[in-house]
């Protein structure tokens, strides 16, 4: 009987690489077996992102690379899945001219085999993008590829509705898994000899569950698995409260990087985006997290060019970073998108070049902050999770320190999965290097980074981009960024 395969391309966050696992351990129990080549694919599946214009174009110029493997595969069932899916629905298969047989929604995956044997039998598109209240996949294991880094997802939806986001939309309604059923996988990943985990959600500080909050699910699973790495994204400043930092600070367990998402510095604007914070909530935050943990590390994330936004809010925004010191960035041009609040009621008045203006100024800022920050981490150490070898080289490898920094060193006896010291010999803005201090695994989590007391008068060179990387997540499909 001829195999059945299933190839996915995954665009966007990391809740998507999340969904997309869920997926394939739905078509996995279907007597589907993932692939990692497009070309003969029974099942070819793009789970894309709206989040952003630029996310979906992507997408679109994928399905017309596309078009030829169709043809050359006139059997195979091509699907759009995720956000895009839900965002334009029927335009899909509108305006692809027949290429896609079927548009899923993020919260219809059970469906897919059945929605492919209908497909199949009557050769006609199918479209299933219903948004459920209740749906959380919580009885699912994830179909994950072998690695050291492993995603959960704790919750789904968002009930936020900033103005300029399509998440509420494409996502549905907030709801939470079981606190139980994530603990207990969390000590099957690290059964399975996963190393570090990574709690995701929307917006993670509205976990409820029944009473439970977010603070309580995070310290059951650190409980769960103490010689496991906790990190989590993201959150939202309205919700993140001291009882989460104090919960932090008190595992060694959970990483102390925190990712927490500012947006603008204008109060004006923060309230035409409906953040629901001011700036003075958000710097205080900061300064409670800075009080409890001084060696944790920030970042965030920042639109420019909002609808509006004058320079004197531009400078604001500025301004918060020179005082947050963030050690990454992900910044981003307004890009308005259908059916928000903002693309239907406010002007995109930010003339493209003036927003590509103002997003370069405030990341030639970022790297500075970034090179600084890092600059005094040379003659520090960490204990980094060891992730393999660095792109440039074989002799050289890289790790990751719990503040979400890569840290590339000589190989010698390490391995993939352990934990290891290391001090900083020198750093760039996107960079550390070091030397593994001692010459054995680690078999515990050691308390956390302390910084290098050096302070160095020079700037290294700045790279052309401040981000910070995505977590070593080892699967064979690809996984584009937005
Ligand atoms: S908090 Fe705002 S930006 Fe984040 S997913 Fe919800 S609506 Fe979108």
């Amino acid at each position: 009987m001829e195999k059945k395969t299933v190839y996915i391309e995954t665009y966007g966050c990391q809740m998507n690489v999340a969904d997309t696992e869920i997926v394939l351990s739905v078509l996995h129990k279907a007597g589907y077996t993932p692939t990692s080549e497009l070309e003969g694919a029974t099942l070819a599946f793009m789970n894309t992102c709206a989040i952003r214009e630029n996310a979906e174009e992507k997408v679109w110029n994928r399905l017309e690379h596309w078009r030829g493997f169709k043809k050359r595969n006139p059997d195979a069932v091509v699907g759009v899945l995720g956000c895009m899916a839900e965002h334009l629905r029927k335009d899909i298969i509108k305006s692809s001219m027949s290429i896609v047989d079927l548009v899923v929604g993020p919260d219809e995956y059970r469906k897919l085999p059945t929605l492919v044997d209908a497909t199949r039998a009557t050769a006609e598109s199918g479209i299933a993008v219903k948004l459920s209240r209740t749906e959380t996949y919580d009885d699912i294991m994830p179909f994950r590829a072998e690695g050291i880094s492993a995603f959960i997802s704790v919750m789904r939806g968002c009930d936020k509705f900033c103005t300029f986001c399509v998440v509420p939309y494409t996502r549905g309604r907030e709801r939470s898994r079981s606190l139980t059923s994530i603990a207990d996988e969390c000590k099957q990943l690290e059964q399975q000899g996963f190393r570090e985990i990574t709690l995701l959600g929307q917006n993670v500080n509205s976990y409820d569950d029944e009473g439970k909050d977010f603070s309580d699910l995070l310290a059951a699973c650190a409980r769960a698995v103490p010689n496991v790495r906790i990190r989590y994204t993201t959150s939202h400043p309205q919700d993140f409260d001291q009882k989460l930092i104090d919960t932090m600070a008190s595992h060694d367990n959970i990483c102390k990087y925190i990712h927490l998402p500012i947006q603008s510095g204008s109060d004006r604007i923060l309230k035409l985006m409906n953040r629901t914070y001011t700036r003075d909530h958000y710097m205080g935050i900061i300064e409670k997290i800075k009080l409890a943990m001084p060696n944790a590390a920030m970042s965030t994330d920042i639109i420019v060019g909002f609808c509006t936004e004058t320079l004197d809010d531009h400078e604001m925004t500025k301004s918060v970073m020179r005082e947050v010191e963030y050690e990454g960035a992900y910044m981003f041009n307004y890009s308005p998108r259908p059916n928000t609040k903002a693309y239907d009621t406010l002007a995109d008045d930010v003339s493209l070049e003036e927003k590509s203006r103002r997003l370069n100024e405030i990341i030639v800022l970022q790297n500075e902050i970034s090179a600084r920050k890092n600059l005094i981490e040379v003659g520090g150490e960490h204990t980094i999770l060891v992730e393999g070898r660095s792109k440039r080289n074989e002799i050289e490898w890289k790790g990751r320190t719990d503040t979400n920094k890569t840290v590339i060193f000589p190989r010698l006896d390490a391995e993939v999965g352990e934990y290891r010291r290391i001090c900083v010999t020198r750093a760039t803005s996107a960079t550390l290097f070091g030397q593994l201090m001692d010459q054995k695994e680690s078999k515990t989590i050691m308390p956390h980074s302390d910084r290098g007391e050096v302070i160095y008068d020079a700037l290294p060179h700045v790279g052309s981009a401040v981000s910070i990387d995505r977590q070593n997540h080892a699967f064979e499909l690809p996984v584009i960024n937005s």
